[in-house]
């Protein structure tokens, strides 16, 4: 076992509490490009006519809405990736009692669909919609339309899909959980994400615990600040610790 798994694992099986936030890394590793990437970002722009900034965005699915779903129907939709393999190994330490929370940005439920029971989603999931009128909850199979607006059936409002668009804030109440989950967390676990992860950087903050590992593929300069950095495949790594 090489030496920083052991050490990983030796803090995992003396804390009471163990968090984990899950990042971009995740969808990664399940083969998901994310719309910001630049490889996508000027294909998506080159279709539309407009950058995914602008589209994946309140005003945009309040003033454009057809091509709103145009979108969001073939450019999320129809990619959504099945759990990877670090959602499966997080499913397992969560059943052995080594892992308590779940904390991702994740919008495909990645981390459910392998069987985490204790997940708060930052950003929402794709699996969730709702009419903003009538307050009628929607399966993501209603969403798919061939390109159509999806309608509330009750009221005939466009229905919204309770993802966080860009430039939307996180509900306040998740924050308050979110940051009451990492100041109880013994262990943190960074996974698919860096420590200066626009999303997750200020949440750290309220960590007080005493180790903080970093999973991810690709190294960042602010891993210097983790106490364990493990660079690679996060479902590989994980798989290692043998839960
Ligand atoms: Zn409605």
């Amino acid at each position: 076992m090489n030496e920083n798994i052991s050490l990983l694992k030796n803090a995992l099986e003396n804390s009471s509490y163990t968090v984990a936030l899950c990042g971009s890394g995740v969808t990664e590793e399940s083969g998901f490009v994310g719309i910001k990437k630049p490889e996508r970002a000027y294909e998506i722009e080159r279709i539309y006519g407009d950058s995914p900034e602008d589209i994946f965005t309140s005003v945009y699915y309040n003033t454009r809405p057809a091509k709103f779903y145009q979108f969001y129907e073939k450019e999320i939709l129809s990619q959504i990736p099945e759990p990877a393999g670090s959602s499966y190994a997080l499913a397992a330490m969560e059943r052995a009692g080594r892992l308590q929370c779940v904390i991702t940005t994740n919008i495909f439920e990645q981390e459910q669909r392998a069987g985490c029971e204790n997940v708060i989603e930052l950003h929402g999931s794709v699996f969730k919609n709702r009419c903003p009128r009538c307050g009628e909850y929607y399966a993501v199979e209603d969403m798919r339309r061939g390109g159509a607006i999806p309608q509330c059936r009750v009221c005939g409002a466009v229905i919204r899909p309770l993802v966080s668009l860009y430039g939307e804030m996180v509900d306040s109440r998740i924050m308050t959980r979110t940051t009451e989950e990492i100041g109880k967390a013994e262990v943190l676990l960074l996974i698919g994400t860096t420590l200066q992860s626009e999303v997750f950087s200020n949440y750290v903050r309220y960590f007080g615990g005493k180790t903080l590992a970093v999973i991810h593929r690709t190294e960042h300069f602010s891993d210097k600040r983790a106490n364990l950095v493990l660079l690679g495949d996060p479902g590989q790594i994980l798989r290692q610790l043998g839960y």
